[in-house]
Order: structure tokens, then sequence, then C-alpha cells
């Protein structure tokens, strides 16, 4: 005979092991945690729940997700306008902007092409980017895209898209990782560094 929890715990074990990442023995583990939680907490997270889907929407112009529209990087006179680095999820903008930050504006395309999966071109916001080139004055693109097929596939749909227009496209390099070991490194890795390689 299966043994089961009662019914309010189960369910709670249930969604849990919907996230990712997580089996059921973890999602028990959590489900106990949460049993055990002060009630302050509980409340805290279930209305932290609540506020992702009620008040993040995707910024108007970036499609950043975002609490204001347009979003606090839209709205920040002090970057660069001419400018704009095209990344394919919200997370990756946040990396980018790590190490540049207060300096680009951004285009967050929410996917790249991948047809195996059926994500075309008109299921990412490219349209929406080739509209944004036309209106803003913007001079340069860079396609911050991952260096997968996915992404490389994407990268290449938008240089030709854009190409009638009157900007400038770069593609970020892809090459040997800073305080990495060549010998650790893949060969296709090793080939793109050497095709992007620079004078010293
Ligand atoms: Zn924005």
């Amino acid at each position: 005979m299966n043994v089961f929890y009662p019914a309010p715990i189960e369910r709670l074990i249930e969604n849990l092991t919907k996230l990712p990442g997580i089996g059921r023995k973890t999602a028990t583990r959590l489900a106990f945690f949460l049993l055990n939680a002060r009630d302050s907490y509980i409340t805290e997270l279930s209305t932290s729940l609540i506020d992702i889907k009620e008040k993040i929407r995707l910024c108007s112009i970036c499609f950043n997700i975002t609490d204001t529209d347009p979003c606090e990087i839209c709205r920040d006179a002090r970057r660069s306008s001419s400018t704009v680095c095209v990344v394919e999820e919200s997370s990756h903008m946040m990396v980018i902007e790590s190490s540049y930050p207060g300096y680009f504006r951004y285009h967050i395309l929410h996917g790249a092409i991948n047809p195996i999966e059926g994500i075309g071109p008109d299921e990412i916001r490219i349209k929406e980017l080739r509209e944004r080139i036309e209106k803003e004055d913007i001079k340069e693109v860079i396609i911050a895209t991952n260096p997968n097929i996915e992404g490389n596939t994407t990268a290449h749909y938008i240089g030709e898209i854009l190409k009638p227009l009157d900007v400038k496209i770069t593609r970020i390099a892809s090459g040997v990782p800073v305080g990495g070991d060549i010998v650790y490194i893949d060969p296709l890795t090793i080939k793109s560094s050497l095709d992007n390689r620079k004078n010293l």
C-alpha cells in the first residue's frame, strides 16, 4: 500500500516538483521546511510569487522584464542612445550589464531561432528590433546572442534583416576565456579565438 502525506502536503510536493531541477525528494524536503516555517515568511513568499505574475511585464521599448514601462534602463538618459546590444534573454543582459554597467541600451529577443523546436524569426522580437532601428537614432547594433547554432543562426538572420538600414552591425567575439588554459579549450573555441585574433 502506498502511503501518502495529507492532501495539502502532497499537493505542495507535486507543485514543487514542477520547478526545474527539483525531484520528489527535494520537493518533500522543501515542503516540510515550508510547513515548519514562520507564518510571516509564508505570507511574504506567496505575495512575492503573486507579484511576479501581477507586476512584472515587458518593457514596450526593449522587451526587458520590468515593473515600470519604459524600464529603468530605457529611461536612463546617461546611456548611449546610439548603441543597442541584442541579447536572447533578460538574464543575459544582466551579465553584460555587470561588466559594462550603465553603458548600453538593450533589445531582448526572448529566445533564439530554433527550427527543431519550431521557433522561427516571428516567434522572437526581431521585427520589433528592426522597427526600433528605423525609428531611433541607433548607429551600432551589437549582436550578443549565444555562440551556439541557434544564437549564430539568429545573429546571421538579424544581420540580413538589418543590412538595408544605415547601421553598423557587430557580433561579440568568442574565444579563450580569461584565466583559461589553452590545453583544456575545445578545438571549436580555439578556432574561433584564432579567427577573431587581434593585433598586439
Ligand atoms: Zn526597456
